[in-house]
């Protein structure tokens, strides 16, 4: 299934590498050189739609791109992040059809630099009334 419109449904030239059921495409705009997007060939809005079989060929092309960023020298390490986020509208920087964004990261990097050396604010103890609530909804 294809979506009218969509750029992740038919990025034919942009198309780096892909296997039965999944593509890597390099990501454009970007947040650092390496950044990387690897996604369903079939238009997919909700992660947990995927398949079982979508799943095993998108983390086989995320694990072969993660290796070879770092063994590009890209990054020595490298971040995996899915957004699931339905309440924004489409736009340049943000497409329904689910993808994973693969990004070479190193210490004190430039992402470090305008973005995460202020995110520790952002950190506070789990309290257990927390704790217990979170687990309630998660749990079986
Ligand atoms: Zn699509």
């Amino acid at each position: 299934m294809t979506e009218i419109g969509c750029p992740f449904c038919n990025p034919l030239e942009r198309i780096v590498k892909s296997n039965s059921t999944a593509q890597v495409i390099l990501s454009d705009p970007r947040k650092i050189p390496g950044h990387t997007l690897v996604m369903p060939k079939r238009h997919v809005e909700k992660p947990w739609e995927l398949t079982a079989e979508e799943l095993s060929d998108i983390y086989a092309l995320i694990f072969d791109v993660e290796q070879k960023l770092i063994n590009g020298k890209l990054g020595d390490g490298v971040d995996v992040r899915q957004n699931y986020r339905p309440f924004m509208q489409q736009s340049k920087l943000k497409l329904d059809h689910v993808h994973f964004h693969v990004v070479p990261r190193s210490l004190e990097d430039y992402i470090y630099a305008v973005s995460e050396k202020y995110d520790t604010e952002l950190f506070a103890e789990l309290d257990d009334d927390e704790r217990e609530a979170v687990t309630k909804l998660i749990e079986d």
